[in-house]
C-alpha cells in the first residue's frame, strides 16, 4: 500500500503556524514512509476563499520548503463527482431531500433542550419525497443505531454512538456540496490512506466515516493534532502576535529553525531538540505526538533560530539574510560578501532582521553615531589616538585582519592606553557604534576605503565637539 497524506486548507487566510505544523506532520510522515503528499486547496466557500490566500498558501509551503507529490488539487474544480456521489447516495437511499425550514428547525431545537436532549435534527423529512422541491437541502441518512469507533493514531480510540449523529446536510439548496461531503470524496478517489489533521475536526469524523461506509469506501486512518495554545492558554490567534507563516520570515527567522520548533511543538524524541530535516523524517511517529495540546514559546524559537543562525551553513544563512538586506534596501554592491557578513555576525544575531539591522555600516554610511557610544569613546585626545592609527593603516600595502590588529595592538602600547581605549574610539569611528564584530573583522570586512573615509570623519566630528 502507498501511503498518501494531504494537507487539505482552505484559503481564507494566510497559512499559520498551527496549519504548517499540520502539513509538515503530513508531509514528514509522507516521507518516511515513502509514500506521498498530496497538497489540495479546499476552495468551495466561494465567499470566504480568495486568490490571495491560495498564493500565501503557496508562498507559506514554499518558503517552508514542503513540497507536495501531488496537486495542488482544487475541490471548485470537483463539482461535478461531488453531485455524482450525491446522487448515488440519493439513489442508494442513502440520502433524501429535506424541505425543513429555518424556523422548524428552530422549534425543533428549542423543544429538545426544554426535554434536556441533545439539539439534532429528528429526521422529519427521511420518508417523504421532496425531491422536486427547488428550495431542498440534501441529506445524508446517518445509521440510527450502532457506533462509531475511530482507531485515533494520535488520540486513541474514539467512540461515538449514532444516535449523538444527526442526518447532515450534504448539498444546500443550490445544490453546492457542503465541507463534510467534498472531504470525504476527495479523500476516497485520491487514495489518501492517512488523514493528519488538527483536533477541531474530530466531530466531523464520525460523520465522514458513516458516509465512507455508505459508499463502501476503504476507511483511511486518522490522526488528530491537538491545537496550539498561546502562552495565556487561549488558542493561538492573531492577538498572541505572529501567526502567519511569512510573518515568520519577515521577522528573521531561519524556515528550519521554524520547522524544528515545530517538530517539536508536541512531538519529543527523547529530550533531542535539534532535528536536521533527515532526522526528523527519520524519526518522526504518529504515537509520540501528544495528546494534549502545546504552548507556543517564543523564547524557544528564538533560542532555536539562534542555534541554526550559527550553525547552519554560512551560504546557506547569507542566501536568506540577503532577502533580508533587499527588505531593508541595503545595496550589497559596494560591501563584502554576505556570507562573511554571516560568519563575523552570527554569534550576536538572534534573527536575520536583527544581523542584516546590525550590518548596514558594511554597505553604506551611517548618518550619525550612537549617542551612548559616542559620548563614551570620543573624548578628547580620542583623535590624535585615531589620527596615528590612521597613519599607520595608510602605510599598509596589503589591507590585511592580522597586520591591522598588531597596529593597534603596537599603537595602544605606544601610547601607554589599554586596548579598549584605543579599539572603542576606532569601532565607534568605523561602524558608528558601540558593538560590532572584532576589530580586526570589522575593518578587513570594511575595506580600507571605507575605514580611512569614516575615520578622518570621526577625527573632525571629535575637533568639533571642542
Ligand atoms: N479544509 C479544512 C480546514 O482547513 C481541513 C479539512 C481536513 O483536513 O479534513 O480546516
Amino acid at each position: 500500500m502507498t501511503i498518501k497524506t494531504r494537507f487539505a486548507p482552505s484559503p481564507t487566510g494566510y497559512l499559520h503556524v498551527g496549519g504548517a505544523r499540520t502539513a509538515l506532520f503530513s508531509w514528514l510522515y509522507a516521507k518516511q514512509q515513502g509514500g506521498q503528499f498530496i497538497l489540495r486547496i479546499e476552495d468551495t466557500d466561494l465567499e470566504r476563499s480568495t486568490q490571495e490566500s491560495v498564493d500565501a498558501i503557496f508562498e507559506g509551503m514554499n518558503w517552508l520548503g514542503l513540497t507536495y507529490d501531488e496537486g495542488p488539487f482544487y475541490q471548485t474544480q470537483h463539482f461535478d463527482r461531488y453531485k455524482e456521489i450525491i446522487q448515488q447516495l440519493l439513489d442508494q437511499g442513502d440520502a433524501y431531500y429535506c424541505t425543513c425550514t429555518r424556523e422548524e428547525l428552530d422549534t425543533i431545537r428549542e423543544q429538545q433542550k426544554a426535554n434536556k436532549e441533545k439539539p439534532r435534527y429528528n429526521g422529519k423529512c427521511r420518508s417523504v419525497d421532496h425531491s422536486s422541491d427547488l428550495e431542498a437541502v440534501i441529506r445524508f441518512k446517518n445509521p440510527e443505531g450502532g457506533e462509531v469507533v475511530i482507531s485515533d493514531l494520535i488520540k486513541g480510540e474514539i467512540i461515538v454512538a449514532n444516535k449523538e449523529l444527526d442526518d447532515l446536510i450534504i448539498a444546500r439548496s443550490d445544490g453546492s456540496p457542503t465541507y463534510n461531503l467534498t472531504v470525504i470524496v476527495d479523500d476516497m478517489d485520491m487514495g489518501v490512506t492517512h488523514v493528519i489533521r488538527g483536533d477541531d475536526h474530530v466531530n466531523n469524523t464520525p460523520r465522514q466515516i458513516n458516509i465512507l461506509n455508505a459508499l463502501n469506501a476503504t476507511l483511511p486512518y486518522y490522526a488528530h493534532v491537538p491545537m496550539i495554545l498561546g502562552s495565556d492558554g487561549a488558542r493561538l490567534s492573531k492577538r498572541h502576535g505572529a501567526v502567519g507563516v511569512m510573518q515568520y520570515r519577515d521577522d528573521g527567522f531561519l524556515p528550519e529553525a521554524l520547522l524544528n520548533y515545530l517538530v517539536r511543538l508536541g512531538w519529543s524524541h527523547g529530550d533531542q531538540e535539534i532535528f536536521s530535516m533527515d532526522e526528523m523524517v527519520e524519526l518522526f511517529d504518529l504515537k509520540s505526538v501528544n495528546v494534549s495540546a502545546s504552548t507556543f514559546n517564543t523564547e524557544k524559537l528564538l533560542w532555536l533560530n539562534h542555534q541554526y543562525i550559527m550553525n547552519a551553513e554560512p551560504e546557506h544563512v547569507a542566501k536568506h539574510l540577503k532577502w533580508h538586506m533587499a527588505n531593508q534596501e541595503i545595496n550589497l554592491e559596494n560591501g563584502p560578501e554576505l556570507v562573511d557578513i554571516v560568519k563575523a555576525q552570527r554569534e550576536r544575531s538572534k534573527t536575520l532582521v536583527e544581523m542584516a539591522s546590525a550590518s548596514h555600516y558594511f554597505y553604506q554610511d551611517f548618518e550619525e553615531y550612537d549617542a551612548k557610544a559616542a559620548k563614551k569613546n570620543f573624548k578628547q585626545g580620542s583623535d590624535d589616538v585615531l589620527q596615528q592609527l590612521m597613519d599607520e593603516f595608510s602605510l599598509l600595502d596589503v589591507w590585511d585582519g592580522e597586520k591591522l590588529h598588531q597596529i593597534i595592538l603596537d599603537t595602544a602600547e605606544k601610547l601607554e592606553l589599554k586596548l579598549g581605549k584605543v579599539a572603542q574610539p576606532l569601532r565607534v569611528a568605523v561602524s558608528g557604534a558601540g558593538v560590532s564584530p572584532a576589530i580586526d573583522i570589522t575593518l578587513s570586512l570594511l575595506g580600507r576605503e571605507k575605514t580611512l573615509a569614516r575615520m578622518l570623519k570621526a577625527i573632525e566630528h571629535i575637533k568639533g565637539l571642542g
